[in-house]
């Protein structure tokens, strides 16, 4: 799995609340050799809480996935 790659499984697992254990293993997996998508986790966590009590509706996670992905093409 490349960086890409991690980072959409990322987005399809935040958005059913870390229930996919194969995924999430894959994931981890990635994590453990590559500190960048560890530190891009642990920043999609913090904003995922933070909207959460703004939004809390299933339409919200495209516009939290448009607004990170903007911040990282910077
Ligand atoms: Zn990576």
């Amino acid at each position: 799995m490349n960086c890409d790659e991690w980072f959409e499984k990322l987005y399809q697992i935040l958005d059913a609340d870390l229930s996919n254990k194969a995924v999430w293993k894959d994931l981890q997996d990635h994590m453990k050799g590559c500190q960048p998508c560890w530190d891009r986790f642990e920043f999609e966590k913090r904003i995922k809480a933070r909207l959460k009590d703004s939004c809390g509706k299933e339409s919200c996670s495209e516009t939290i996935r448009a607004r990170i992905k903007a911040l990282f093409k910077k």
